[in-house]
């Protein structure tokens, strides 16, 4: 009897002890996809400098913390130059593109589709399922599909198309099919109809805006010949290359300085630092990739400032965002 007391107390002793490690156990199996290792993006644009408008920022920042990024152009911008066109012009922009990508050290491939004539087609769903599979992408970003531009617009139908159908083994049967679907990001846009951009995900670049600006200065025929050409302005681009420069940190669609409505997604992860953030890239989580907690948002995009013991405390219980 006393014996088995002896037992008995001796394995309620470690009680709190078994408690803790299942605890422990049970913590570290909760879904973080990215917890502790490389994160994968793929950004897709229709042109080669789209992706470095919406996602250059956030590129910059996952390539410093050693993740691995990649831009993908759908078109090979064979159209966009008021003097230039054809193959030349296709060459000069994939050079931009890949000098673009080695200042940040990220990869860039560009696409051979005809610039202005891209469409929806099989072809290119199949384009975008192998590049999103062969990268074993987490996280892929895209435009919306509102745009003022049609190969913009048919980007992000070409990807909402793909979404999904990267888990599907008899598509593409050349590229093995990922085992989970990735988190599919849009990124931010003026457009309001039908609906207008809704910020989910706010990361400040002001730490790596100067980065920023030195990749979409690699774009030289779009930023400085063929946009200030469509906008009126080309006689006001500086030919000394430190002044352009300086020029082209001030075009808003570049600078991306923060928005009204961004402020409350900025808030809720970096706090009372939010305040001081001057530039700013944001993304729409959308609705047909796999739907993130926020455990894995901050996982996937570890940018964000830690969240507080009170913090995590508040949100124990919370299903997450896929169980709603
Ligand atoms: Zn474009």
């Amino acid at each position: 009897m006393l014996k088995s007391l002896e037992r008995f107390s001796a394995i309620s002793c470690l009680y709190p002890v078994l408690l803790v490690s299942m605890a422990v156990l049970l913590f570290s199996a909760s879904p973080s996809p990215a917890q502790n290792r490389t994160v994968r993006v793929i950004a897709f644009g229709a042109h080669p400098d789209d992706c470095d408008l919406g996602a250059g920022g956030i590129a910059a920042k996952y390539a410093m913390l050693g993740h691995k990024v990649k831009f993908v152009s759908l078109t090979n911008g064979d159209v966009g130059h008021q003097s230039e066109h054809g193959e030349e012009l296709a060459k000069r922009r994939r050079a931009e593109a890949q000098e673009a990508g080695r200042r940040i050290g990220i990869e860039y491939e560009v696409l051979d589709n005809h610039d202005g004539k891209l469409l929806p087609t099989l072809e290119v769903r199949e384009q975008v399922i192998r590049e999103i599979r062969q990268w074993k992408a987490d996280i892929v970003i895209a435009p919306r599909p509102n745009d003022y531009h049609p190969d913009h617009r048919y980007t992000g139908v070409l990807v909402q198309d793909a979404s999904y159908m990267v888990i599907v083994p008899n598509l593409v049967p050349d590229a093995p099919p990922l085992t989970r679907n990735p988190v599919f990001l849009y990124y931010s846009d003026r457009f309001t109809r039908p609906q207008p951009f809704r910020a989910d995900i706010v990361v400040s670049i002001d730490d790596v805006f100067e980065k920023k600006i030195s990749i979409l200065d690699a774009h030289v025929s779009q930023f400085y010949e063929w946009l200030p050409w469509t906008e009126g302005v080309l006689d006001q681009v500086p030919n000394d290359p430190a002044e352009r420069k300086k020029w082209l940190a001030k075009w808003p669609s570049a600078a991306r300085t923060l928005q009204p409505e961004w402020r409350q997604a900025l808030v809720k992860r970096y706090g009372p630092q939010a305040a001081s953030i001057q530039h700013a890239e944001a993304f729409e989580i959308t609705e047909y990739g796999h739907q993130p907690s926020e455990e894995e948002i901050r996982a996937l995009l570890p940018f964000f400032t830690p969240i507080t013991s009170k913090e995590a405390a508040n949100r124990q219980g919370t299903p997450p965002q896929s169980m709603r």
